[in-house]
């Protein structure tokens, strides 16, 4: 059957990893244009939403969750990543911690998400390195190869210039929908 025909499928993406490394900036980024942040306040969580067409004519309505801060104290809630169908790992390519860090993040996926979510690795920040390449702390094969390890789809980007973050949901976005 062609999937495409049949509904608008709706896509939650939740995006984890240590505070400061473009979460947020990534999301507005992706979004822009679009509708604001819808703010559920009881629980603390934001979430954007974007509507968008595949290659096969598909439509899908991705719902974009933002962290507000939580992560911080690491106290974010199973809510987050509950009917999630894709997730991605940011961390900072030029802060080494923020890459450590990744293997806790995916523990908690792990713990919290459904088995099949798919994942992708984020490297962001990449015009820092373009600026100044010494300030680059975690390289691009040792992030290629912990992603192949784990399963993990792997990007660089930069939110802030706008570098890969497009490719960044389309990939994961593409791989849910063959998934299904
Ligand atoms: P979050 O805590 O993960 O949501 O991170 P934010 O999106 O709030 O960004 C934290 C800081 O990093 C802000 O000062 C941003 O301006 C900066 N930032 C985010 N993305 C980029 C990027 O791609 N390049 C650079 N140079 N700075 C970025
Ligand atoms: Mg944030």
């Amino acid at each position: 059957y062609n999937k495409s025909e049949t509904h608008t499928h709706m896509y939650k993406i939740v995006l984890v990893g240590d505070a400061g490394v473009g979460k947020t900036h990534i999301i507005n980024r992706y979004v822009k244009g679009q509708l604001p942040h819808a703010i559920i306040p009881t629980i603390g969580i934001e979430f954007a939403t974007k509507t968008v067409t595949l290659r096969d004519g598909g439509t899908i309505k991705t719902q974009i969750w933002d962290t507000a801060g939580q992560e911080k104290y690491r106290s974010i809630t199973s809510a987050h990543y509950r009917k999630a169908v894709g997730a991605l790992l940011v961390y900072d390519v030029t802060k080494e911690k923020s890459f450590e860090s990744i293997q806790r993040w995916l523990e908690e996926i792990r713990l919290h998400a459904d088995k099949d979510i798919v994942l992708m690795l984020v490297g962001n920040k990449v015009d820092l390195i373009h600026k100044n390449p010494e300030q680059r702390k975690v390289s691009k094969i040792e992030a290629t190869n912990f992603a192949k390890q784990n399963g993990l789809l792997f990007e660089e980007s930069s939110a802030l210039f706008d570098v890969n973050i497009n490719d960044v949901f389309e990939r994961l976005l593409e791989e849910i929908y063959d998934q299904k």
